[in-house]
Formats: C-alpha cells, structure tokens, sequence
C-alpha cells in the first residue's frame, strides 16, 4: 500500500509573535518545517510528501528549501483558513487514489521521531485509524462554562493527543464527507472526525514522544533551537 505524508502548513501561528508564520522561521540558517519533512523524507517507508500551504506560500516552497533534496515531495497544496480546511485541501488533491495509508502531521512538530512514524505505520496494518498520543503528565480537569471544576478524568485514561494521525485514505476520506454534511460539525483534529462520525471504526492509539510536542509559543522556538544546538553538539 502507498505511504503519503500530508505536512499540513497553512496555519498563521501568530502566538510565537514573529510576523512570519512560525514554520518559516529560521534555526540555524533552515526553517523549520524543513527539518520536519526531512524526517519523513529520510523514511524509506514513506512513498510520497504533499504539503499543504497558505496562498502567500502556495508553489512557493522551493523558494524556501532546496527541493532538489527532497524528490519525494510531489506536490504543494493550496489549504484553507481552518486547519481541518487544509486536511480537506489534500484529500481533494488525492480525490483519484482509491486507496493508501495517510499521514498528516502538524509542520509546526518537527521533532517527529522515525520510531514514532514507523509505530503509525505498523498499527496501519490492523487498523484504519491511528492517533499518536502520550500520556499526561499532568492531572486534567474538566471546568463548566463558570470555570468551576466539572469533572476529574481518571490520569491514566487521559492522553494528549500529537500528530502524526494515519489513516486507511478511504476511512478519512469518508469521515470528511460525513462531517460536510453537518452544520454542527465538531472537529479538533483529524481523529476526531473518525471518532464523531464513523464510531464503528476503532482509532488505534500509539506511544508519541514528548519532544514532539507542537511549536507554539516563543519559548518552545527557544527550546528548539537549543535543541538542535545540542544535537549539532554530539
Ligand atoms: O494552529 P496550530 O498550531 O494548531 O496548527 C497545527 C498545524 O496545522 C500547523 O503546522 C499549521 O501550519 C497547520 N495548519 C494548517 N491550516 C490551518 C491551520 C493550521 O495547515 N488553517
């Protein structure tokens, strides 16, 4: 079965507060999503990378990395202003495949692990839906709408969900579907979609890693860069 890595990168990510959106910023000299589809793109799992970017950096992303290094990057795709919109863009760019197993994974993750992929991968093989996940660390709670504690969930059934998500194209492809056709569609992220609208199928849950966790604020862009400083260091 063909194995596509969709890395979706439309999102604005104001929060790290750079104007640049922040899968562009530079960490020693690349940006970063670079160092993301460099993961997969080392994978010799992987068949295939489509990103999936916002109109300014539509086409433009030989602008950005050297895509001759990168021949498994077959196609850039045009996303949308939500992320489950950009999700949509590519599986309307795969529209003719019948069938393969699917990979989106945030831009903004690039210390995605080849074991945390290849564990996508393998439950692939009995399962038509699968979340990287990692335990919490923390306690959660559940507030009301007055922010008064609602519920405690039990910790050890309490996981926070990462990305890469992997899918059987057709499942993902059909949860879509069920999903457009409701006004009140619920989504936070591509599992979800699974979950809400096609219950029958059993989403597989696999061990993440905690560094890959999701660039969001400026102080995990510190954290990243110190880490590669580190690693350049070994
Ligand atoms: O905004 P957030 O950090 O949750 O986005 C997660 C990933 O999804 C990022 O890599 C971002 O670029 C991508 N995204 C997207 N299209 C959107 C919103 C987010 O591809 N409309």
């Amino acid at each position: 079965m063909k194995k596509i890595v969709v890395i979706l990168a439309a999102g604005l990510g104001k929060r790290v507060g750079e104007d640049l959106p922040k899968q562009w910023i530079l960490i020693h000299g690349k940006p970063i999503i670079e160092y993301t589809i460099a993961v997969f793109h080392a994978n010799p799992q992987i068949d295939e990378i489509s990103v999936v970017l916002s109109p300014d950096f539509a086409g433009k992303l030989g602008d950005y990395i050297d895509l001759e290094q990168y021949p498994k990057i077959k196609a850039q795709i045009e996303g949308g202003k939500e992320r489950y919109e950009s999700t949509l863009a590519a599986l309307n760019y795969y529209k003719d495949v019948s069938e393969a197993h699917i990979l989106f994974h945030d831009a903004a993750r690039p210390l995605i692990t080849t074991e945390v992929v290849s564990r996508v991968l393998s439950a692939l093989q009995d399962y038509k839906a699968v979340l990287t996940a990692i335990p919490s660390a923390d306690t959660i709670v559940e507030v009301d709408s007055n922010k008064e504690v609602a519920h405690y969930p039990n910790r050890s059934e309490v996981y926070r969900a990462q990305t890469p998500q992997g899918f059987h194209l057709s499942v993902i492809r059909e949860a879509f579907r069920l999903a457009l056709l409701d006004s009140q569609k619920k989504v936070t992220d591509d599992c979800s979609l699974v979950h809400y609208y096609l219950p029958q199928i059993p989403i597989k849950v696999v061990e993440g890693a905690s560094e890959n966790f999701k660039i969001t604020y400026p102080e995990d862009i510190v954290f990243f860069e110190d880490y590669i400083t580190k690693q350049g260091n070994q």
